[in-house]
């Protein structure tokens, strides 16, 4: 088993020069920096899904494996088909079906019974169909032309043995498990779970369960955060929450590290008086402010905890989620072994106006009713009602912009980013 090279102290560093930093810079950062950080293991195709491939798979046999029929019908030698009277032609005993092949060969000039499936006997490369045949078990009798090779599959004719089914860094699917199992593969090289830590800090913090007190409010976080953790295929664990205070802040990064792959932490994560979380990370030397010139979010605050990458998100829910849909995902993924993923978005006529300021990327909560993409009313960060409501985001770039209704824009489904 391989386990992965340590991350180099210093890999959240931003190049010189570099003060708001751009989403694709953000991203491309990212992707440079954070490799897989799990080991590969195998598994048993059923339990395969979801999981990253560690290595490229090959077909360890062609599909279909042998030249069958598509349908069901009476198969004889195609270079006779040609002719366009009525073909009259002797049948001969025995037939072919699917599990059980003829064992014999079929001469030039007769026809044999052949159902959907089968294995094309030695001297039939052609089916008619039974539907357009009349027989009386000892002919059959067909009008002609017929193209040569007409209702078979030939060998190989959709994945030849050998070949590349699957790259490593996919992740698997329902339909890949069918593909799989078609070309013989039983077994499926996969990257261990990847194991997320999600910790939310702040002294306000308490649990939806609990009764609350003037100046407390609930930890939304931390579920939220878990759930889409879930939702991506990673092995969440629930960190809890921390104070507001150092010492204790610390014993939990301490405790994280020891048990997690990566380290989610929302809260703290600015440069203020009870920012404990960029502070910390901080004294480590590893970290970054990445101030991301994004809205919802900025800053996010990368570091290293003992060895283990820590995503400090913004505490305001709206902001620690986009961050992660946006920027951790992706990241996680390959941390998990898995290719960057780009989400598809659409192109989409927009229902609202916006007059939008040059320098930052913005991210709104979206929908699409009627073939138009809605904007949520308010852009307030804290305003969670409005992820609810919302089934993607609106990307919008850094370029100033005048948005009005009609004016296409870029749509990204939640399902796109995988929630
Ligand atoms: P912070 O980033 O710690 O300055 O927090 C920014 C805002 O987000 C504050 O209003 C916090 O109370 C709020 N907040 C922080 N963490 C959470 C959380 N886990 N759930 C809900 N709101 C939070
Ligand atoms: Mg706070």
């Amino acid at each position: 088993m391989i386990t992965p090279p340590p991350l180099r102290d210093d890999c959240f560093a931003l190049p010189a020069g570099v003060d708001w930093m751009p989403v694709e810079t953000a991203l491309a950062l990212l992707k440079e920096k954070l490799t897989c950080r799990v080991a590969s293991t195998e598994l048993p195709l059923q339990q395969a899904v979801g999981r990253f491939l560690s290595s490229d798979l090959y077909a360890r046999r062609s599909s279909p494996p042998h030249a069958n029929s598509a349908v069901d019908g009476y198969g004889f030698d195609g270079t006779l088909s040609d002719q366009s009277a009525p073909l009259v032609l002797p049948l001969i005993k025995g037939r072919a079906a699917a599990g059980q092949p003829y064992q014999g060969s079929v001469p030039k000039g007769s026809a044999i019974q052949v159902l959907t499936g089968a294995a094309l006997p030695k001297g039939v490369d052609t089916i008619m169909l039974q539907e357009d045949v009349a027989t009386d078990g000892k002919e059959v009798a067909f009008h002609g032309p017929l193209r040569q090779g007409k209702n078979t599959r030939l060998m190989g004719e959709d994945i030849q043995a050998g070949q590349c089914v699957l790259s490593k860094g996919r992740k698997i699917t329902v339909a890949d498990l069918g593909l799989l199992a078609s070309v013989g593969i039983a077994d499926v090289p996969v990257c261990e779970s990847l194991c997320v830590g999600v910790l939310s800090t702040g002294d306000e913090l308490i649990e939806a369960s609990q009764s609350a007190d003037f100046g407390q409010i609930y930890d939304a976080n931390r579920p939220m955060l878990l759930g889409l953790l879930r939702r991506l295929g990673y092995a969440a664990v629930d960190l809890g929450k921390a104070p507001d205070d150092p010492k204790n802040l610390r014993a939990q990064l301490d405790n994280a590290a020891s048990k997690c792959d990566v380290i989610l932490t929302s809260g703290g994560a600015s440069a203020g008086a009870e920012d404990h979380m960029s502070a910390l990370l901080n004294s480590t030397g590893s970290m970054a402010l990445w101030r991301v010139a994004v809205k919802p979010g900025r800053p996010l605050a990368m570091g290293l905890w003992q060895g283990v990458p820590v995503f400090g998100l913004p505490g305001n829910p709206v902001a620690a989620f986009v961050c992660t849909a946006i920027f951790a995902a992706p990241a996680l993924q390959q941390m998990a072994g898995g290719c960057w993923p780009v989400p598809h978005g659409f192109s989409v006529p927009a229902a609202f106006h916006k007059s939008k300021k040059p320098g930052r990327s913005e991210f709104l909560r979206a929908r699409i009713r009627e073939g138009r993409v809605e904007a949520f009313g308010s852009e307030g960060s804290g305003r969670i009602s409005g992820l609810s409501w919302a089934e993607g985001l609106v990307e919008l770039g850094q370029e100033a912009a005048t948005i009005k209704p009609g004016d296409k824009v870029r749509f990204i489904p939640f399902n796109a980013l995988g929630l």
